[in-house]
C-alpha cells in the first residue's frame, strides 16, 4: 500500500494537481501564489458583506453568506479567494446593537484601492460576491466601473439574493426578504448553531413599503419583507440545504457564462 502511494506521487506532475494548496489569500504563501497568479488562475472572489441586524441570525450574516459562497464555488470557478471586507455603509437598521457603518467616501476608497490590489496582483476577473444592499449597492457600482476602466480588469457584482430572486419561490412558494426566508435559509445551513429560532416571532418583521409610502429612521424592524404577508423565516433545515444549493448552482452559472462571454469577445485578455 505504501510503495503503491509512493509511486503514484511519482507519477503525478506537479502541473496535473486540481489546485494550489489553498484558494484562500489570508493562508497562501506568496511563493505558491507566484506559482498559480496569473498563469494558471486568473479570478479572484472578494467576499463583501457588513455588520447589520438580521432578526435571529448573526449580525454577520452579510459577511457569512458570500463568505461561503465563495468557498462553495472557488473549486469550479478556479479561483483564490480574497479575504472578506466585513465592514460596510449598513443603511437604515445601523442603530440596532452590535452594527455600524463605514462613511461612504472611506468605503468608495477603500473598496477601490482593494480592487487596485488584487487588479495589480494579476487577476483579470474579479468577483464580488456582496451579502448587502442599501445604499453599498450604488458605492460599489461606481467603485468597481472605475476600477475596471482605469486597472483594465474585468470585475463582477453579484447581489446573490436578488440573483436568487426565483429560487425563493422554487423552495418556499413566495417571495422573501432582509433576515427573511432566504437569507434565514442560507444562513441555517452555513452556521446552524448561531441561528437562534427560540428568540423569534413574526412581529419582528415589517414589509418594506411600497410606493414610497413612509419612510422611518432607523428601520422598525430588522427582518424586512419584500411582499406584505410572505417572506418570514421558516427555519426549516431540509428546505434551507435546498435553498442554499440551488442558490450556489445559480450563482455559479451566471459567473461562469459572464466570464465565457468577457473571454469570447476578448476584453483585457492580453493586458496581465
Ligand atoms: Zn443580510
Amino acid at each position: 500500500m505504501k510503495m503503491l502511494t509512493a509511486a503514484l506521487l511519482l507519477t503525478i506532475p506537479l502541473w496535473g494537481q486540481q489546485g494550489p494548496t489553498t484558494r484562500e489569500m489570508n493562508l497562501i504563501g506568496w511563493q505558491e501564489f507566484q506559482e498559480w497568479v496569473p498563469g494558471r488562475i486568473t479570478t479572484v472572489i472578494l467576499p463583501v458583506g457588513t455588520l447589520e441586524p438580521h432578526g435571529v441570525l448573526p449580525n454577520g450574516s452579510d459577511n457569512l453568506a458570500p463568505e461561503a459562497m465563495a468557498r462553495e464555488l472557488a473549486p469550479a470557478l478556479q479561483a483564490l479567494i480574497a479575504p472578506t471586507l466585513n465592514y460596510g455603509v449598513t443603511g437604515g437598521m445601523q442603530a440596532f446593537p452590535g452594527s455600524f457603518a463605514i462613511s461612504a467616501e472611506a468605503y468608495s476608497a477603500f473598496i477601490s484601492d482593494i480592487l487596485k490590489g488584487l487588479a495589480g496582483n494579476g487577476f483579470r476577473n474579479i468577483i464580488i460576491f456582496t451579502g448587502h444592499g442599501g445604499p453599498q449597492t450604488a458605492l460599489l457600482k461606481s467603485a468597481t466601473d472605475a476600477a475596471s476602466l482605469d486597472h483594465r480588469v474585468r470585475i463582477l457584482v453579484i447581489n446573490w439574493w436578488s440573483l436568487a430572486a426565483e429560487e425563493v419561490f422554487a423552495v418556499f412558494g413566495e417571495n422573501g426578504g432582509h433576515a427573511g426566508n432566504n437569507e434565514t435559509a442560507y444562513i441555517m445551513t452555513v452556521v446552524p448553531e448561531h441561528v437562534h429560532p427560540e428568540r423569534y416571532s413574526k412581529d419582528m418583521a415589517t414589509p418594506y413599503p411600497g410606493n414610497n409610502a413612509w419612510h422611518a429612521a432607523p428601520f422598525p424592524s430588522s427582518i424586512a419583507l419584500y411582499e406584505e404577508g410572505q417572506g418570514y423565516p421558516s427555519f426549516d433545515k431540509r428546505k434551507a440545504r435546498t435553498y442554499y444549493d440551488r442558490v450556489n448552482r445559480r450563482v455559479l452559472a451566471v459567473v461562469q457564462d459572464i466570464i465565457a462571454k468577457w473571454d469570447r469577445a476578448g476584453l483585457y485578455r492580453d493586458d496581465r
